[in-house]
C-alpha cells in the first residue's frame, strides 16, 4: 500500500487491524495519568481507533465506542468554536507558535505579558474559553452541543467527577488564569473561564464520537449536516496549528512519525486529520513522557506507514 496516490480508496479496515496490532505491541509502555486522580481509575490497557470518512463511511476497532475523558482534545473543538464565531478576534488575545515548554508552565506566560503561544497550551486555552464564553455565554455547553450534534449521541456529556477532580487540584490553572487576568487578556471572571475550561476538559467521549464530531476539519470547514463551519482557510489554519502546536512539546515528533495534524489529550485520546479524506482518533490510556498516548501515536503512525497517506 506504500506510496498511495491521492484519491485513491483506502481500505480502512485492513489498516485499522494493522494500526491496532502496532498498537497493542507497544505493551506497558507509558504511564496513564494521575495529576487529575480521576484519570487514574481507567483501565490502562484499553485501547480504540475509528475512522470517519468525508463520504461519511464511518470504521472502527476495538474499544472505539467506550468513552473517555477527551481532555485537552477539548481544545481543537473550543479552538473551531471560537473561530466560528469571533473570526480572527481571537488571534489578538493568543498567538499560534510552538511553545517548546511543558503545556501547563507559567515562565512563558510571565514574559510574554499573558498572551499564551498558542492555543492548546493551557494558557491559550484559557483565553480561547474565556473568548468563547463571551461569544456564547456558555463555553462549555456550546463544546457539548457541538459535539452531541456532530457526533449524532445525545448522551455525551461532561463526566462531572472528572470535572471536580481537576477543579480540586487544579492550582497551576487557576495561576496561569489569575495571571493572564492579571495581564488584562480575560473578559469573563477566573472562576466563570475555570469552571468551563474544566467543563470541557472532563467531557467523556468514544473513538467515534470524536472522528465524527472532528471530520469538519476533513471536509475544509463542512459539518456532518453540509452547512459550513468555518471557510476553507480558516480550516487550513486550525489544520495547521494542530501540526505545530497539537502534541504537546512533541508536535516535531508527531510531524516526523504520523505527518497528520492532531490533537492530544492527556485522557489518552488523538485526534487526527487526513485533510479530504478522513478523520482518524485513536486512544490508549498510557502517556509518554511528552504527554501523548504511545499507543495511539504508534497506532497513527502504522496507518500513515502502511498507506502512504499522510499530508507530506
Ligand atoms: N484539563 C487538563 C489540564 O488542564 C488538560 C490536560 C491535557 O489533556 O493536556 O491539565
Amino acid at each position: 500500500m506504500n506510496g498511495m496516490p491521492a484519491g485513491e480508496k483506502l481500505d480502512y479496515r485492513l489498516l485499522l487491524d494493522a494500526a491496532a496490532a502496532a498498537a497493542r505491541a507497544t505493551g506497558d509502555q507509558g504511564h496513564v495519568a494521575d495529576y487529575i486522580p480521576a484519570l487514574a481509575t481507567v483501565d490502562p490497557d484499553a485501547f480504540g481507533m475509528a475512522v470517519a470518512t468525508v463520504d461519511g463511511e464511518l470504521y472502527g476497532i476495538g474499544d472505539w465506542e467506550q468513552p473517555f475523558s477527551v481532555q485537552s482534545v477539548s481544545k481543537l473543538f473550543t479552538l473551531a468554536l471560537a473561530l466560528a464565531h469571533g473570526g480572527d478576534t481571537v488571534w489578538r488575545g493568543v498567538g499560534r507558535e510552538p511553545s517548546g515548554n511543558p503545556f501547563n508552565s507559567l515562565v512563558q506566560l510571565e514574559s510574554e505579558h499573558g498572551i499564551p503561544r498558542n492555543p492548546f497550551i493551557n494558557a491559550g486555552a484559557l483565553v480561547v474559553t474565556d473568548r468563547l464564553q463571551t461569544m456564547t455565554g456558555d463555553a462549555a455547553g456550546a463544546v457539548r452541543e457541538f459535539l452531541r450534534r456532530e457526533s449524532g449521541n445525545p448522551l455525551l456529556d461532561t463526566d462531572p467527577v472528572v470535572a471536580a477532580s481537576e477543579a480540586e487540584h487544579g492550582h497551576r490553572n487557576a495561576a496561569l488564569a489569575h495571571f493572564i487576568a492579571s495581564h488584562g487578556n480575560l473578559e469573563n471572571p477566573v472562576e466563570t473561564v475555570l469552571d468551563h475550561y474544566y467543563a470541557h476538559c472532563a467531557v467523556s467521549a468514544s473513538c467515534r464520537d470524536l472522528v465524527l464530531a472532528g471530520s469538519f476539519l476533513a471536509r475544509y470547514g463542512v459539518r456532518t449536516d453540509g452547512t459550513r463551519l468555518m471557510s476553507r482557510s480558516e480550516a487550513k489554519r486550525v489544520n495547521a496549528v494542530l501540526l505545530t502546536c497539537g502534541t504537546y512539546d512533541a508536535a516535531g515528533e508527531f510531524a516526523f512519525r504520523v505527518g497528520l495534524p492532531g490533537k492530544s489529550g492527556v485522557g489518552g485520546g488523538v485526534l487526527a486529520i487526513l485533510p479530504g479524506r478522513a478523520a482518524v482518533c485513536a486512544w490508549g490510556p498510557r502517556l509518554d513522557q511528552a504527554g501523548n498516548s504511545v499507543a495511539a501515536v504508534t497506532a497513527l503512525d502504522a496507518l500513515t506507514t502502511l498507506s502512504g497517506c499522510s499530508i507530506f
